[in-house]
């Protein structure tokens, strides 16, 4: 038993609330629409993936959950499903443009195709625009909500990652600082959920590894030692900035990385080989 098992959960913290999630067919967005079911929330998953967005959905069984198909770089799609949570639920409370793409790893300068780097910028930082403004269009008026976008380490860290994706997780996080100064006036919340390595179908894809693999590959250069970074701990941080609880966070890119962002360890890894 757990030091904290005796500790009664908190529950239904976003108890009334109306969450828009994109991406919420598969990994992180999966996850988060789960959580924030559970936690009383009403939820419209968005997603291309239609026959999995469903599968989801059918599996949640809850009436609290739909499915929309919605691709994040056609604006229409977008508008119509902010309207629909408007329209079918009252209001929206929770943006969580957290739908993403990635690149190929390690591509190099000189070998990135100047369409692929289009093809990344447009989901991961059009897209996100074209969410964060249409839910700034139905939140103003209330003078509440809470816009999300899922970035990355990538967008604090340099790395062997691709120079597209790099971009555009540096991209969101900047557009979600200067979100957050345009609409903290009408009491609009706008945060960042950073996470390390997740092993989801995006990164299983990227790496060419199974999720065991990946997590396996991630705990060996952790900081924080057993335990393993799953899905579940990104939803958590979302239902944080999605709830009251955080409602004086604004402008916030929540690293959800172990420590692994705050040190390098190539100095220390030299002088241990040298002393070995
Ligand atoms: P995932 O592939 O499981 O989920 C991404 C979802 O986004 C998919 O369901 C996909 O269909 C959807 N999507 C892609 N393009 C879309 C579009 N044009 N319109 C609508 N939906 C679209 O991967 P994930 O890891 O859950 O990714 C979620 C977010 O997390 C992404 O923004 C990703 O960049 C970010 N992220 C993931 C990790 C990780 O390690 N998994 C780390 C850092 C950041």
């Amino acid at each position: 038993m757990s030091a904290n098992s005796s500790a009664t959960p908190i529950t239904n913290r976003l108890e009334g609330k109306v969450a828009l999630i994109t991406g919420g067919a598969s990994g992180i967005g999966e996850t988060t629409a789960r959580l924030f079911v559970r936690h009383g929330a009403t939820v419209l998953i968005a997603d291309v993936q239609d026959k999995l967005g469903y599968l989801v959905y059918k599996d949640i069984g809850s009436d609290s959950i739909s499915y929309i198909h919605y691709d994040v770089t056609n604006e229409s799609d977008v508008e119509k499903a902010v309207d629909m949570a408007v329209s079918e639920y009252g209001k929206l409370d929770t943006m969580f443009n957290n739908a993403g793409i990635s690149s190929i790893i390690r591509s190099q300068i000189l070998e990135s195709e100047n369409e692929d780097f289009k093809r990344v910028l447009n989901v991961n930082v059009f897209g996100a625009f074209l969410g964060a403004k249409h839910a700034a269009r139905v939140m103003i008026p209330t003078k509440k909500g809470s816009i999300l976008f899922t970035a990355s380490i990538a967008s604090i860290m340099a790395n062997d990652i691709s120079h597209s994706y790099a971009a555009s997780k540096h991209a969101v996080v900047g557009m979600a600082k200067n979100l957050s100064v345009e609409l903290g006036q009408y009491g609009i919340r706008v945060n960042c959920v950073s996470p390390f390595a997740v092993g989801t179908p995006l990164v299983r894809k990227a790496l060419g590894m199974e999720k065991n693999k990946v997590e396996e590959v991630a705990s060996s250069c952790a900081i924080l030692k057993g335990v393993i970074l799953e899905p579940e701990d990104i939803a958590e941080a979302a239902l944080y900035l999605g709830s009251d609880e955080s409602k004086y966070m604004s402008g916030l890119n929540l690293i959800v990385d172990g420590g692994y962002s705050l040190t390098n360890p190539a100095f220390s890894n030299a002088l241990k080989s040298l002393f070995s």
